[in-house]
């Protein structure tokens, strides 16, 4: 196993970096653990990570029976997969879910399917999606305030568009947003589109608004780390949803595939020339994405 690293975001938020023995995978993991009195942990990510996870745990010196929740941003393999492992070894943690998530959780047989459909081997590698028992599974509702005491409460907020069951976590006291996938995702400090199908843009947008009027300061993502300009990096978002799925959608009403779309757009989008530096592995794995955030707005401009 690779070592986690842990990466300190705030005084009560930390970014645990995982590693999974997966291809491509090197910095794109991250959960994030939040202590008040009590402690949560955002995202677990897949199965093939919750050695690492307990691991960084322990490497922050927080007891597993210290973990009051795991709060689930979306019940994507990657951030999901490993929440019916990692429950066993939390063994006070509740999960906090969408509740169009929850029947996900409990039986996961749909989304094991579909995920090994969309992601073929990164699937096979990310180990299996195991149910979570019904009693640990609390449903989020928007708005609300989760207390982790020490005046320390985030707000939960309904953010779908990058799934249809996003949540996103805001702590007021710093200003710090926990998008997860809703503000896209950032590699190598370029924002790029996570859009895959079902996609709607209506919907996606009216959850970037919602995030940004909480103006927040420090923007984290699920994928990767995170910055201090929160508030301009939603409004650069923001554009390029619009803007990539005018071009998409132009683009593929003419015709055009997805591979020759990806080229056109690596013309129009310079922030895309993170593509150039990466390396073998990460590429693969922000192209398969990629092509699967074009499928996306494609699919839904010829809907
Ligand atoms: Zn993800």
């Amino acid at each position: 196993m690779i070592e986690p690293e842990i990466l300190t975001v705030t005084p009560n938020i930390r970014l645990l970096h995982l590693q999974p023995p997966i291809p491509g995978y090197s910095r794109f993991i991250g959960p994030y653990l939040i202590s008040g009195e009590k402690n949560a942990v955002v995202d677990t990510g897949p199965a093939a990570a919750i050695p690492a996870l307990l691991s960084a745990l322990n490497k922050a010196a927080i007891d597993p029976e210290n973990i009051s929740y795991i709060l689930s941003t979306h019940i994507h393999i990657d951030h999901a997969g490993g929440v019916g492992g990692a429950i066993r070894a939390l063994p006070n943690a509740k999960v906090l879910t969408h509740g169009r998530a929850h029947q996900h959780l409990i039986n996961p047989a749909a989304l094991w399917e579909s995920s090994l459909k969309v992601l073929g081997d990164y699937a096979v590698k990310s180990g299996p999606i195991e149910p979570v028992p019904e009693d640990r599974i609390i449903d989020a509702v928007d708005g609300m305030k989760l207390d982790l005491g020490c005046n320390l409460a985030l707000e939960v907020y309904s953010t779908p568009g990058h799934s249809a069951h996003h949540l996103s976590l805001f702590e007021p006291s710093e200003s710090v947003l926990l998008a997860g996938e809703a503000a896209g995702v950032c590699i190598k400090g370029k924002i790029r589109l996570a859009t895959p199908p079902p996609f709607k843009l209506e919907i996606t947008l009216s959850s970037v608004d919602k995030l940004i009027a909480l103006k927040p300061l420090k923007l984290c993502y699920s994928h990767f780390g995170c910055y201090n300009d929160g508030l301009n990096r939603l409004k650069i978002y923001r554009r390029k949803l619009i803007e990539w799925s005018e071009f998409i959608g132009s683009a593929a009403r003419i015709g055009k595939n997805t591979e020759q779309i990806l080229e056109s757009l690596r013309e129009k989008d310079r922030d895309l020339d993170y593509l150039d530096k990466l390396d073998r592995d990460v590429y693969y794995r922000e192209i398969s994405l990629l092509t699967n955030s074009i499928r996306g707005i494609a699919g839904s401009a010829s809907a």
